[in-house]
């Protein structure tokens, strides 16, 4: 079998749902529409497909015609708050939605993958299981789906598991890039309410001012970071929402600000929980006011088995030529729940390139209202996760 032709030869029907897709973002767990779209997709393909219980997510199994291992393939659904500035021809139809994370190629190269796959059910030494997942986008999507069963609905437990992530500005288009190892990071979010007394703002000694008190405590989230923190264990705070006050003379009785962190080993993951919570509950004792924190853990780091990147990369030269991949020099600080995958079956996630412009280095980031994907990757993109099922279960159960 030519996966790759055969991809080449449903590449418009990719580009069609995708677009199609890209039409109706929908946000969160509950994609309805999307759901639909896939489900309509897959129609009349020889699957076994059940639908989520407590989110709008799609599980597909395809029984290969001889036994063999479970190899699970993952593509995200759910879209962003965002709103699409864009020349194309296909747009958001949902004002303040938009695919800026290209998560509607996942989908359509995920049924790609799925087409492909089922042409050859008889010749697959083994099962496929199609993961379309919503609430990518912090929504805990991948928790959910395995609390529901992801992982074994082939009947027994997944042997490997692959998922792909277009990205607009990180490597040429048409360029595949994973590492062995920590490829993303875990994440976190601190919530601080810096609760004070307000006044006037003339005699501040009358009131117990909680805004210099918030911001000693943004600039000293920062020193924990450079000074609790080996320089060689990356750690990210970033205060991305700060809000206090409606006047310049009005001391306000609160001041609110929220945090995203971004960490690597377990270990910092621990330290960075415990000790932000407590920096910022002593700075607000430490000036006579209290302060309300918490710490949410979000998603953990993305963790590729060396073996299994290592048979990415491989797959990916001998399928499109050696130009076509380049191994991620260093992690990215971006979070991914398909993590959560990867902690119980050995896997590989991989971005690829689907910059829409000329220069991927000048392009609009994902999550970008100018954001924008070049579909006609979509079909090697597909032929890529059928590969990769296809040589992954011809290795057997190791
Ligand atoms: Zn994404």
């Amino acid at each position: 079998m030519n996966l790759r032709e055969e991809a080449a030869a449903i590449r418009d029907d990719l580009i069609a749902l995708r677009r199609e897709l890209h039409r109706i973002p929908e946000i969160g767990l509950d994609l309805p529409k999307t759901q639909a779209a896939v489900l309509a997709a897959l129609d009349g393909l020889p699957l076994e497909i059940s639908t989520g219980e407590g989110l709008s997510s799609v599980t597909a199994v395809l029984r290969g015609g001889r036994p063999g291992p479970v190899v699970l393939l993952r593509g995200d659904m759910d879209a962003l708050p965002v709103t699409e500035e864009s020349e194309a021809d296909y747009v958001s139809g949902h004002d303040g939605v938009m695919h800026a994370c290209g998560h509607d190629l996942h989908t359509a190269g995920l049924v790609g993958a799925a087409r492909l796959l089922s042409a050859h059910r008889e010749a697959l030494n083994g099962d496929v299981v199609f993961m379309f997942q919503p609430g990518e986008e912090g929504f805990d999507g991948a928790e959910h789906m395995i609390d529901e069963g992801v992982l074994e609905a082939a009947g027994r437990p997944a042997d490997a598991a692959y998922g792909l992530h277009v990205t607009s500005d990180m490597v040429p288009r048409g360029v595949f890039t994973t590492r062995p190892g920590p490829m993303m990071a875990a994440s976190g979010g601190l919530f601080v309410r810096v609760v004070g007394s307000g006044g006037h703002g003339s005699r501040p000694h009358r009131a117990l001012d909680p805004v210099p008190v918030a911001c000693e405590m943004v600039t000293a989230l920062q020193t924990l970071v450079t000074r609790r923190f080996s320089t060689f264990e990356p750690v990210v705070v970033t205060v991305g929402s700060f809000h206090a006050g409606t006047k310049r003379n009005i001391i306000p009785d609160e001041a609110v600000f929220e945090a995203t962190v971004r960490t690597f080993s377990a270990e910092a993951a621990d330290q960075v929980a415990e000790q932000s919570v407590k920096l910022c509950e002593d700075i607000a004792a430490a000036h006579g006011l209290s302060a309300e924190v918490r710490y949410d853990r979000e998603y953990p780091a993305t963790v590729n088995r060396a073996d299994e990147a290592r048979f990415v990369a491989e797959t990916v030269r001998e399928v499109f030529g050696d130009e076509r991949y380049v191994e991620m020099p260093e992690p990215t600080m971006g979070a991914e729940d398909f993590s959560l995958v990867l902690q119980s079956v050995p896997g590989s996630y991989m971005f690829f390139g689907a910059c829409a412009s000329g220069d991927h280095e000048l392009a609009a980031a994902n999550h970008s209202p100018r954001a924008a994907f070049d579909d006609s990757v979509l079909a090697d993109g597909a032929a890529l996760l059928a590969e990769l099922a296809v040589r992954r279960m011809g290795r057997g159960r190791v």
